[in-house]
């Protein structure tokens, strides 16, 4: 019996060593969201970054990570981060969609809206998470673990809403002037603080930004028809100007001191149980947006980015919790395509007017003698047919649509909903996926439209610019291929090119907390290679 007794005892000692390789699960989960960071940005400032970027860098980089769907829109991207889950199953097709049976006079529905609210319309909306189908990460924590938190901050609220899902302990989200929330707990000092801080920067003049000379080098004034020219900007900005402050790396620095002061005041890490904190960075989008992604004004905002990232994980490391950080993208983003001709990509343009859904469905009324809308939706996306036509009508409608579109020399694919619905959910890898799969994943049979119409590369579907002057939505890699980082202090992980998908993201940490899934519960895969020790499949 003694002998026995030793030889278990040796054998607990042999097993130290090994089970010592596995430190306890991180407290806490800091999961951030960079608005239309792709992987070709990501890639091509990577050398420059010395900042927050440059250590989450030294973790694993999935560089080929995907936004695997075709409508590589904000709503849907952050849809996938923390559920695991495709939008076909996250039912988040896009920012919004047309729901032509909705009992109000706007048929739009705005991905994080509850629609049923009265007197409300897709933009005075009354906030609400109802339209996502499939739990969060932070839901199945706090079902396992009732006093795990699930926080989220952004600037966008539909960043914050589709991150942290159904009942998060804190929202907060900005509203144009400050952070604001639509629940009802009590807020935390910090927000009133950091609202007071905010309104004092924009109050003050910015003087424009320093630019290195990598960044200076980028700058060219690009003329845009009907726009000021872009690409020589430096941030400059007037007192008092909010929204020029939303558009500039200032507004990055806000929220990362608005969720420095969440970690705070909730003493997020220092529970019994881990927690996760969701931050929603916008500004990199609204760059893009006004000034696309190769100019002076991208390379000055990654520059301080990457500054501000590295002084919030200064500020966590101070906490001294144990925390993990996983960054994404929700989409990448384009170039405009005046600058990209200039750049050697020759076919770039602008798509044709004509092909948004008002002046087809117009055409095509008056050769069918239909009245009324006819066809729903933008120049490209989901395309619905008018519900109030007989469905002999409709189906006239329908088959006039496609064909219009699937003749248009600025057109890569038409599918119905036939189609899509006999199309399987694809098993290979999200860099193989053809047009119609990338489609199908987002597809959802209550909320996408008749038929989609996919523009071809390179053809950004703003036709005459008034605002942006370039965008993201389509299916190609330049929108799909976003970055996916995974750091944990004392952890070094190594660059990995095999595709992955952000639906990874969800059962990664999942596994580094030890939250099982049950089998088959979400699309994505736990990876291996990062802080996390995937369950055996
Ligand atoms: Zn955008």
């Amino acid at each position: 019996m003694r002998k026995l007794i030793l030889a278990a005892a040796a054998a607990a000692f042999l097993a130290v060593p090994a089970a010592a390789q596995e430190p306890p699960p991180p407290k806490l989960l800091v999961v951030i969201a960079v608005d239309q960071f792709s992987a070709d940005l990501f890639d091509e400032y990577r050398p420059q970054f010395t900042g927050g970027l440059a250590r989450l860098a030294q973790g694993t980089v999935f560089h080929n990570g995907y936004q695997a769907h075709a409508n590589t829109e904000t709503c849907p991207g952050h849809s996938t981060i923390l559920t695991g889950d495709h939008p076909a199953r996250t039912g988040i097709v896009g920012n919004s969609w047309i729901d032509q049976s909705v009992q109000r006079p706007d048929k739009v529905i705005y991905c994080a809206e509850d629609e049923s609210a009265p007197g409300s319309d897709h933009k005075h909306y009354k906030l609400s998470p109802a339209h996502l189908r499939v739990p969060t990460l932070g839901e199945l924590m706090k079902a396992r673990w009732p006093a795990s938190r699930d926080v989220a901050v952004a600037g966008k609220d539909r960043a914050a809403v589709m991150m942290s899902g159904d009942r998060p302990d804190q929202l907060w989200y900005w509203d144009g002037r400050q952070f604001v929330t639509d629940l009802a707990a009590a807020p935390p000092p910090s927000i009133a603080a950091t609202n007071a801080a905010v309104a004092r920067m924009i109050a003050a003049p910015s003087a424009a930004l320093q630019s290195p000379p990598f960044c200076s080098a980028r700058a060219q004034a690009i003329p845009v028809e009907g726009h000021a020219p872009v690409g020589a900007g430096n941030f400059a900005r007037s007192a008092g100007d909010a929204q020029a402050f939303e558009i500039s790396p200032e507004f990055d620095a806000a929220i990362l001191a608005a969720a420095a002061g969440l970690t705070r005041d909730l003493r997020l890490g220092q529970g019994d149980a881990p927690d996760v904190l969701s931050i929603g960075l916008s500004a990199t989008d609204y760059v893009g947006h006004d000034y696309g992604t190769e100019g002076q004004e991208m390379c000055l905002n990654l520059f301080e980015l990457d500054r501000e990232l590295g002084d919030f994980l200064s500020y966590l490391d101070s906490t001294g919790v144990d925390y993990a950080v996983a960054l994404t993208a929700d989409h990448g983003g384009q170039d405009l395509p005046e600058r990209l001709r200039l750049h050697g990509v020759p076919d770039a343009q602008r798509v044709d007017p004509a092909l948004a859904a008002s002046a087809v469905g117009k055409s095509i009324g008056a050769k069918l003698g239909l009245s009324g809308l006819v066809l729903l939706g933008d120049v490209s996306g989901d395309m619905y047919v008018d519900r109030s036509l007989s469905p002999a009508d409709r189906a006239r409608v329908l088959d006039s649509a496609v064909r219009f579109y699937r003749a248009q020399p600025q057109v890569a694919a038409v599918f119905t909903r036939d189609e899509l619905e006999q199309t399987p959910i694809p098993a290979t890898t999200p860099d193989k996926w053809s047009l119609i799969e990338r489609a199908r994943a987002s597809f959802d049979p209550q909320r996408s439209g008749d038929f989609v119409v996919l523009l071809k590369e390179h053809v950004t579907p703003i036709g005459h610019v008034t605002t942006s002057v370039a965008t993201h939505g389509s299916p190609w890699d330049y929108d799909r291929r976003v970055p996916i980082l995974f750091w944990r202090s004392g952890f070094r992980g190594a660059t990995v090119n095999a595709p992955v998908d952000t639906v990874d993201i969800m059962p990664t940490l999942a596994a580094l907390i030890e939250l099982p899934l049950a089998p088959g519960s979400v699309d994505g895969h736990c990876l291996e290679g990062t802080p996390a020790f995937c369950p055996q499949r």
